[in-house]
C-alpha cells in the first residue's frame, strides 16, 4: 500500500437527508427537510422555479442550441436534493442541443436523498419520468467521493457526495454554468460560505455564468469577493428577485501547487486515437473515447481479451487497507464505478453476475485488520459489512468455518467475452497488429507495427500490461511481469452450489456452466504462459485452506481433483511497485528528470515548473488482478481527459494514478 499523503475528507457513509412530506393545496406532496427546515421544491411552482431561476437565467436555451464544442458543456451545481434541477437541464439540452452536442452535470451533495425518497420525490413530474427512471436506477449509495452515472449516450452525472466546498476545491474540472442551489442561507449558513464562491471561481471556465434564488447579503458579498459580477433579476413564485452572475476571469488553477509535476497536458483536439491492446484496459479505453464520438483503432498482436484478461470468469473485488489511504479509495471508487458499468452495459447479466465476494479473515491477524477497517470507515452495509461463520456459511451457500467482510455489490465477470464486448463498441474498429515503436509525427502519432506498415493517429493509449514499457517514452515505467495461473474444475452431481465469489489468499468463483475457476497464483517476474501442474496443486491447497468442507464435499462427489489432470490457464498481469495502476499521460522521462532534478538535493525545494508529457500519449496499466475494478474507471479517467472533461474522481486520486508519479519518488528517494 501507498503511504502518500491522504487529504480527502473521511472516506464513509455520509448521513442520509431526513424528510417529511407537505401536503400542499392541489392535495399533492412536497418534500420537506426537518434538519435545514425548508423545502427541496413546492409542487405548485417548482417547475416553473427551476426553469427561470436556473435554466433561463444562465440562458442555457440559447447556449445549448448555440453549442458546437467537442468537448460538453459543463454545468455545476451545490445541493442535488431530489435531482429536479439536474433533470430539467437535461430536458432543455435534448430540446435545445445539436446532435453532436454533450452535456456534463457536476453536482455536490452532503445529504443524498435513499433512493425511495428519491423516486417519492420525483413521482411528482410525471413528464420527467424516463429521466427519473434512469437517475434512481443508478443512484449511488451515500459514499463520499464521485459517483459517475450515465444518463444517455449525450449526458454524463458525476455526483460528488460530500460538503460542497470540499467537493469543488477536489473537483478536477471546469464549468460553464452555475446552478447554486441549497438550502436558504438563513437555514444553512455553513454552506453559503466565503470558501465555497472562491472554489467555484476557481472552477470556472472564463465567462462561466451563475444563478441563484436567493439575494442574500453574504452571497452577494461572497460572490463579488470570489470575482463573480452580480445582478438583480425578476424572481418568480415565491422569490420576487434571484441573482444572476458571470465570472469574465476566473483565477488560475491553484490545484497542482506543492506537485507542478502532475498538471495536466493542456487539450489537445483529437478525432482519430489508437489504443494498444484490447485487454480490460484498453478495451474500455476503447469503448469510452468511441461512446464520445472518437473514431478508435484498437489494436492488439492477438485477439481481444488474449492476454491477462482472457479468463472465462474472473472476480469484481477489491482488498481495502484497514487505515484509510488514496489507493484503497481509489479501489473502493472503481468498485463502485463498475458495478454501475456493467449494470449500464449489460443490464441483462449475461457478461458479468452480482453474487457478491466474501473476504474471508482465515487467521487472527486478517480477523483483527477487517475490524479495525470497518471501525476505520463505517460503509454502508450494503457496500461491505462484517460478518459471522454462520452467517458467511449462509451466504455462500457452502460451510464456512471463519467470518470475514462481505461486499454485496461486487460480484464477477466474463473478463474475455467482456474484451469483445467492448471491442465490438461502434466506432471501434479493431485490428490486429503488433506495435513496436511509437513516433510523434506532424500531428500525432506513427505507429509502427511489427510487419513494418504503420498507422497514424493524433493520440495514443498504451494498454498493453507487462508490455506496456517496450516503447522509447515508456521505458523508465517500472512494471513488473507477474504471472498467474487459474485452474479449472468440472464439477460432478451433487456438489453443493456456491453463491458467493470467495476470497482468502487466493478466490474461487460460483460454477459457470458447470465449470468451477479457481485460483489464482501469484509469479512475479515469471512471464511464462504454459499451464502447470504445480500450480495447479498450489491452487487446490490454498483451495483447501479457503473452504476445506466444500473441498470434501468435491471429492465425495468423486471430482477429479489430480493436479497432473487439471485444466487452467496461464496468463501474466503487470504490476507497479506501489500496486496502483498507472493511468494518465506518458511523462517525458529526460524532462522530468531535469527540470525536478533539484528534489534530489531537497525535497522541499519544489520548482513550479509544470510536468512536461509526450502529447497525446497516454498509458492505462499495472491492473494486476484487479483489472475488473480498476480497468474501467482507469478508462474513464483516460478518456475524461482526452476529451476537456472533469474527471470522475476528486484530483488527488487523479494524481495518485499519474503514470510520472514514480520518477517524483525516485528523485525524493536519491536525496
Ligand atoms: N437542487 C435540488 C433539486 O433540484 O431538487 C434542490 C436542492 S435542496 C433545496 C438543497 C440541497 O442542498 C439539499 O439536498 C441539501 O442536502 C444540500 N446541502 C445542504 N448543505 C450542503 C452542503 N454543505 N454541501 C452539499 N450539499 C448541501
Amino acid at each position: 500500500m501507498t503511504a502518500a499523503h491522504d487529504p480527502l475528507p473521511p472516506l464513509g457513509a455520509l448521513e442520509p437527508a431526513r424528510l417529511d412530506w407537505r401536503r400542499e393545496a392541489d392535495g399533492g406532496e412536497a418534500p420537506h427537510s426537518t434538519v435545514f427546515d425548508d423545502v427541496y421544491f413546492s409542487r405548485h411552482d417548482g417547475r416553473a422555479e427551476t426553469e427561470h431561476v436556473f435554466i433561463d437565467t444562465n440562458r442555457l436555451p440559447a447556449r445549448f442550441a448555440a453549442w458546437r464544442e467537442t468537448r460538453p458543456f459543463v454545468i455545476g451545481e451545490t445541493g442535488t436534493g431530489t435531482g429536479l434541477n439536474l433533470l430539467c437541464a437535461w430536458a432543455c439540452f435534448d430540446a435545445h442541443a445539436p446532435e453532436a452536442a454533450r452535456l456534463h452535470l457536476v453536482s455536490t451533495e452532503k445529504y443524498p436523498l435513499s433512493r425511495a425518497d428519491l423516486t417519492r420525490s420525483l413521482s411528482a413530474w410525471p413528464d420527467l419520468a424516463e429521466s427519473a427512471r434512469r437517475l434512481i436506477a443508478q443512484w449511488p449509495e451515500p459514499v463520499a467521493g464521485v459517483h459517475r452515472l450515465w444518463l444517455d449516450p449525450r449526458v454524463t452525472l458525476d455526483l460528488h457526495l460530500g460538503d460542497s466546498t470540499d467537493c469543488l476545491r477536489l473537483l478536477d474540472g471546469r464549468v460553464d454554468a452555475w446552478f447554486l442551489d441549497g438550502f436558504a442561507p438563513s437555514r444553512n449558513p455553513e454552506m453559503w460560505q466565503p470558501e465555497l464562491f472562491e472554489a467555484m471561481a476557481a472552477r470556472s471556465r472564463p465567462g462561466a455564468t451563475l444563478a441563484t434564488f436567493t439575494c442574500a447579503g453574504v452571497v452577494k458579498r461572497g460572490l463579488a469577493a470570489a470575482g463573480f459580477a452580480w445582478r438583480k433579476v425578476p424572481g418568480t413564485g415565491r422569490k420576487r428577485e434571484i441573482l444572476a452572475g458571470e465570472i469574465a476571469d476566473p483565477p488560475g488553477d491553484p490545484r497542482r501547487e506543492g506537485t507542478p509535476w502532475f498538471s495536466p497536458p493542456s487539450p489537445r483536439p483529437a478525432q482519430r486515437v489508437a489504443v494498444i491492446g484490447a485487454g480490460l484496459a484498453g478495451a474500455s479505453v476503447a469503448a469510452a473515447l468511441a461512446r464520445r464520438g472518437l473514431e478508435v483503432t484498437l489494436l492488439d498482436r492477438a485477439a481481444p481479451g488474449a492476454g491477462g484478461s482472457g479468463n472465462a470468469q474472473g472476480g469484481l473485488y477489491v482488498k481495502l487497507a484497514a487505515d484509510t489511504n488514496l489507493q484503497s479509495r481509489f479501489y473502493l471508487a472503481g468498485l463502485l464505478h463498475s458495478r454501475r458499468w456493467l449494470e449500464t452495459l449489460d443490464p441483462g447479466q449475461t457478461l458479468w453476475r452480482a453474487s457478491g465476494v466474501l473476504q474471508l479473515a482465515l487467521g487472527d491477524r486478517e480477523h483483527a485488520r477487517q475490524a479495525r477497517f470497518l471501525d476505520n470507515h463505517r460503509l454502508p452495509t450494503s457496500v461491505v459489512r462484517g460478518v459471522s461463520a454462520t452467517e458467511a456459511s449462509r451466504l455462500a451457500g457452502v460451510p464456512i468455518a471463519r467470518g470475514g467482510l462481505d461486499y454485496l455489490l461486487a460480484g464477477w465477470a466474463r473478463p474475455e467475452m467482456l474484451c469483445e464486448r467492448l471491442a465490438a463498441t461502434s466506432g471501434v474498429s479493431v485490428r490486429q497488429g503488433e506495435a513496436e515503436r511509437l513516433a510523434p509525427s506532424e500531428d500525432g502519432w506513427r505507429v509502427t507495427l511489427a510487419d513494418g506498415e504503420q498507422l497514424l493517429a493524433d493520440q495514443v493509449v498504451i494498454a498493453t500490461a507487462a508490455l506496456a514499457d517496450r516503447f522509447d517514452q515508456t521505458a523508465s515505467l517500472p512494471l513488473q511481469p507477474v504471472r498467474g495461473q487459474v485452474s479449472r474444475l468440472v464439477l460432478p452431481e451433487g456438489v453443493p452450489t456456491l453463491h458467493r465469489v470467495i476470497c482468502a489468499t487466493g478466490y474461487v468463483s460460483p460454477a459457470l456452466d458447470g465449470v468451477l475457476t479457481f485460483g489464482a497464483t501469484f509469479g512475479p517476474n515469471d512471464t511464462d504462459t504454459g499451464v502447470c501442474e504445480a500450480d495447479h496443486g498450489a491452487n487446490l491447497a490454498e483451495l483447501e485452506r479457503t473452504l476445506p468442507a466444500y473441498v470434501a464435499a468435491l471429492r465425495a462427489a468423486g471430482a477429479d481433483l489430480d493436479p497432473a489432470r487439471m485444466d487452467g490457464r496461464a496468463a501474466v498481469r503487470a504490476a507497479s511497485p506501489d500496486k496502483t495502476p498507472y493511468a494518465g499521460p506518458v511523462p517525458d522521462a529526460d524532462a522530468w528528470q531535469a527540470d525536478y532534478a533539484a528534489l534530489s538535493r531537497d525535497a522541499t525545494r519544489v520548482p513550479e515548473t509544470p510536468g512536461r508529457h509526450h502529447t497525446g500519449l497516454w498509458i492505462s496499466a499495472a491492473h494486476g488482478s484487479r483489472g475488473l475494478a480498476s480497468a474501467p474507471l482507469c478508462a474513464e479517467v483516460i478518456a475524461s481527459r482526452i476529451c476537456d472533461e472533469p474527471m470522475p474522481l476528486a484530483q488527488p486520486l487523479v494524481d495518485h494514478l499519474h503514470p510520472g508519479r514514480r520518477l517524483i519518488r525516485d528523485l525524493i528517494r536519491t536525496q
